[in-house]
């Protein structure tokens, strides 16, 4: 079986570098894209197990870009879980209002990040990416 593709979209230089490197090391094939645009674009393209999506893009930001995807049936059932470094009450529940299944604070822990991937992709592939879940 090939290797899981997971796209990431993050437009901090080191969160991404750190997430790249982790996910590869583990043995994704890892997609990235720096804005949302072109996030959805890769996800179009690329169909990926699971979207990483960070919530604060520059212009179109991750909770817009994850309505975009839902709302597209070529990607609507692509599991998207959250990145967000606001932590604030209320930011988990608009993630999951805009469709992402699960949610990961940054910084991301280096010793479970592996982990939680693992974890939302094995869960959302068996229920499905509209049942959230807790990673
Ligand atoms: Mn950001």
């Amino acid at each position: 079986m090939n290797a899981p593709k997971i796209l990431i979209i993050e437009d901090n230089p080191v969160n991404m570098e750190l997430a790249v490197d982790l996910l590869s090391a583990a043995g994704f094939r890892v997609f990235t894209a720096n804005n949302a645009e072109d996030g959805v674009q890769v996800a179009v393209a690329e169909q990926p197990a699971l979207v990483l999506m960070d919530i604060s893009l520059p212009g179109t930001d991750g909770l817009q870009a994850t309505r975009a995807l839902k709302a597209n049936p070529v990607t609507a059932q692509l599991p998207v879980v959250a990145l967000t470094a606001h932590a604030m009450a209320g930011d988990e529940e608009r993630a999951r209002a805009a469709g992402c299944c699960g949610y990961l604070s940054k910084p991301i822990d280096t010793r479970r990040f592996v982990q939680q991937v693992t974890a939302a992709i094995q869960r959302t592939s068996s229920i499905g990416s509209s049942t959230t879940i807790d990673l």
